[in-house]
This record gives structure tokens, sequence and C-alpha cells, in this order.
């Protein structure tokens, strides 16, 4: 028997109830393998740092292999700013409140829900499905990257991302990274600055020609639009009259196919190299560095979705570009531009705020949805 609606509900909630926050998810990982064996499904935990499993279960066999991914991760909640309790799952209306409701326990439990009717109805007759759970998306992304290098991806054929989207659908998303740049230089009395090396000038200078540079070869993607180059950390100095020995700076920049991670490392690097000729002793780390994603626009997967999200929710599903970062990054690394992928998931604009929900309703259909989108998906390929 597949679960009830009383059953979905109270594994949502069972899962609001676990504190994932990011670096923490093992609890979650061992309550879904366990939760899974109930179903006769066998699940692995895949380690990747202490306390920190991602989960991998396969159902079927062979080819076409569709993955179906969400994080296990969420972020911090300030329980002052909730009506309700965070990590209670709290139904008001059609509404179901809880940090994780919509990013994305509501996507973890609709996929788990979807797996377990397809194995209690023996299917899928034709191909394999393959649940991807993950740590760490929310900073980091090394659970994705673990799952890649451990070559877990090596038999998919088509990936789907259960992420809030809104009752929109995404095959594409921006690249982010984020920047440490320090500058070293010598420390002196304000009044005798020729005794010194200020090393906040030449930091100010690089972040400067960075972004002048970076805004020359900036152009729109059709779909996810410009580029950003932000610095939104600096510091430096210790006092007014005294000259600083040490600065540091943080950058976050999100790219595109167009203005993708790699030109962004040529200005950087260019820029400390020009500066360090000139006496400055900069120093880079890129510290995160995903990818953008664009892949298939026209996949048999996204077609599918996008009927039957017509289907069960009465209303056009539009295709879009997000903006935020997603495991597809990793989870797509080196397969062909026509792979298909689609980010397409229970939740809302609610996300990494106070009183997050998630509408029941949505959630209830994206449980009935996703059975049948992935078995019509593998029966078709
Ligand atoms: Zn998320």
């Amino acid at each position: 028997m597949a679960l009830s609606e009383t059953q979905k509900i109270e594994l949502l909630a069972q899962l609001v109830a676990i504190k994932s926050v990011n670096g923490d998810e093992e609890k979650v990982a061992q309550f879904l393998q366990r939760y899974l064996a109930d179903y006769w499904i066998k699940a692995q935990l895949v380690p990747v740092a202490k306390g920190r499993s991602c989960l991998v279960a396969k159902i079927g066999h062979g080819h076409p292999c569709l993955a179906v991914s969400g994080h296990l991760d969420i972020v911090l909640a300030e329980p002052a700013e909730w009506y309700s309790d965070p990590f209670t799952l709290t139904a008001k209306k059609d509404r179901l409140y809880g940090r994780g409701a919509s990013d994305m326990k509501a996507g973890v439990a609709a996929l788990v829900s979807a797996l377990i009717a397809l194995k209690q109805a023996n299917e899928p007759k034709h191909g394999s499905l393959k649940l991807l759970l993950t740590v760490a998306e929310e900073v980091g992304q090394e659970g994705s990257r673990v799952l890649l290098e451990q070559g877990y991806l090596t038999d998919v054929d088509a990936l789907l991302i259960a992420e809030p989207t809104n009752l929109e659908l995404a095959y594409a998303h921006k690249g982010s990274m984020d920047i440490k740049v320090t500058s070293r230089g010598k420390s002196a009395h304000s009044s005798m600055p020729e005794e010194g090396y200020n090393a906040l000038e030449p930091l100010i200078d690089f972040l400067y020609q960075t972004k002048q540079a970076f805004e020359k070869i900036n152009q729109a993607d059709e779909l996810l639009g410009l580029a950003s180059f932000n610095a939104t950390v600096i510091k430096a100095g210790k006092q007014v009259n005294s000259l600083p020995a040490f600065a540091e700076a943080k950058i976050n920049v999100r790219t595109t196919p167009l203005v993708d991670n790699q030109k962004v490392r040529e200005i950087l690097h260019l820029w400390k190299t020009k500066l360090n000729h000139t006496g400055a002793q900069l120093d880079l780390a890129i510290y995160l560095d995903q990818h953008p994603v664009k892949l298939a626009s026209d996949s048999t997967l996204l077609k599918l979705a996008c009927d039957l999200g017509k289907q069960y929710f009465h209303q056009e599903i539009k295709v879009i570009g997000l903006a935020p970062v997603t495991d597809a990054s990793n989870l797509t690394q080196g397969k062909p531009t026509d792979f298909p992928l689609i980010i397409f998931g229970p939740g809302n604009k609610s996300v990494h705020q106070a009183n997050e929900y998630v509408d029941k309703s949505q959630y209830l259909t994206f449980c009935e949805l996703y059975p049948q989108l992935f078995t019509t998906y593998l029966a078709k390929n």
C-alpha cells in the first residue's frame, strides 16, 4: 500500500522535527534509512564527514535511470521570530508551517513517498529510479560533490531535483563563487607611513579593478539575466592612527553560461598578479566554485512534467531560470548539454524566512504527481 494522506503529513512532520541544520544531517539520513526499510527499500548511507551522510536508494533495474534528488540540510531558525515552534509542523488552514517545510523537507518527503508507492506497486517495470538525498546543499555542496566523485551519477540518464519552485519549473540556474582575498602589509604609526605598507590600499584597488573588469564582460543570458559581482565583507585595521598590516575581503559572484566561473577566475588572477607586481601581497582563495547549469529546454522529462503539472494543478507550469545555485551544479557535471534536468518541487518563496510553510494540498498533489511522472518517463524512454 502506498502511504495514506495522514502518513504523508506525518512523514513531513517527522522530518521537520529533526533539526538537520547544515553540518548535522546524520539523524535525518538514519531516520529515512529506517523508514524506507519498513517498506522493503534498502537505502545506503554515504558518509561525507563526521555527523553527515547522504542517502542513496534504488528501485527497478537498468536503464534508463532517473535520479531524483533533494537535500537534507536546513537553514537556521530563530524561534522568537516564529508564530509557532519551527520544529513542530503546524497546520493552519491549508498551510503547514515549519523550518524546511518548503526548503526542502516537503520535496524530500514527496520523493520518499513516491518511491514507496512505486515499490509497493512493483514499479518501475522498465528502467530504474534512484533516490539521492544530499547534505550540505545550503552551504558548501560537499554532499553532491561526494556523490559525483564516488560515481553515484555514472549510470544516471536524467535528473529531477525537488527544490521548491512555486509551481514553476526550471532547467537552468546561475553558478556561484565565494572568494576570500587577503592583503599583507606592514604596520606603522600613521604619522610615519613610509615606515610601513598599508594593506588596505591594494585590497581596495583590487576590489575596484576586478569589479570594473567584470562589468566590461557582463552581458545578459536570455533566461538567467545578468551575472553579478559583489564585495560583501571587508575587514582591516585596529585603530585610526596605525597602518593596517593585514586586510581581508570576501566577494560573491553569480555566474551564467555567458559570464562563467573561468572568466571570473581569469579576472581575479590577472589583477592579483598586476597588483603584486607593484608591491602588494595579495592572496586569493576561491572556496566555493559552483558552475552555472543550463541544460535541455525541450527534454521529454521537462515536457512531461509541464503536462502533468498542468493536469494536477489546473494551471500552466511556467519554465524559468533560477537565481540560487542547487546540487545540479555538481550532479550534472560531465553530462552532455542535452541531459534532461528539471527542478520542480513542492514549496514557495517563504524559504529561509521565519514562518516558512508549504501548502498542504500542493505537497499532497506532488506526492501523487511524482509516481506518475517517474513511471511514465521511464516507460517512454
Ligand atoms: Zn533548497
